[in-house]
């Protein structure tokens, strides 16, 4: 029998990256060819906002997210009075995933997002960036990265010793509540 193949649309981002479906999450960036280590890949853009404005797109955002179950976070801090809402279409950075063993970080040059690599990237490999989340509402952002080191959720480096620590004791939904008690 023969099966109709479904061609798998990538588009070209620039010279490094093109986004494809991911198995990780939705949509993704891939490397487009073999990336050295040390390469900036890509600028995070999107609407510069007071802190103010921010704080108040996040918990609208959170908030969403709760009732859809989609927690799509895409506010950077900037300044230390602007943050960066990259919740574009334009803004093609927003689709990097997150990883327990990423191959990309962000860093701050001058007040402007740019994404470099950690490493050397196969071609073909998906970008991916730590996320950093907080541990507090960790039962909201389940990781399906599949990297060794996975923990299961996404939260940040330093906490995932914790929230291992946590989850062998504990149930998810007790391990939560419990730091949302304060009493982990
Ligand atoms: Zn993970």
């Amino acid at each position: 029998m023969l099966i109709p193949r479904k061609t798998v649309q990538s588009k070209r981002v620039n010279a490094f990256l093109e986004i494809r479906s991911s198995r990780i999450h939705g949509r993704g960036l891939f490397a487009r060819r073999l990336i050295r280590k040390g390469t900036r890949l890509i600028e995070y853009v999107g609407e510069r906002v007071t802190k103010k404005e921010s704080n108040r797109r996040g918990l609208a955002l959170h908030e969403a997210s709760l009732r859809t179950g989609g927690a799509s976070v895409y506010i950077f801090e900037l300044t230390d009075t602007h943050d960066l809402d990259g919740d574009k279409p334009y803004n093609h950075a927003r689709l990097a995933n997150h990883s327990c063993d990423p191959n990309c970080e962000f860093i701050n040059e001058d007040d402007r997002l740019y994404l470099y690599a950690l490493r050397e990237i196969e071609k073909g490999e998906e970008i991916t960036f730590d996320y950093g989340y907080d541990i507090a509402h960790f039962l909201d952002h389940p990781c399906r990265c599949g990297s060794a080191n996975c923990v299961g959720y996404i939260v940040r480096t330093d906490q995932r010793k914790k929230l291992r620590r946590l989850l062998a004791r504990k149930s998810a939904k007790k391990a939560e509540k419990a730091l949302r008690k304060g009493d982990a």
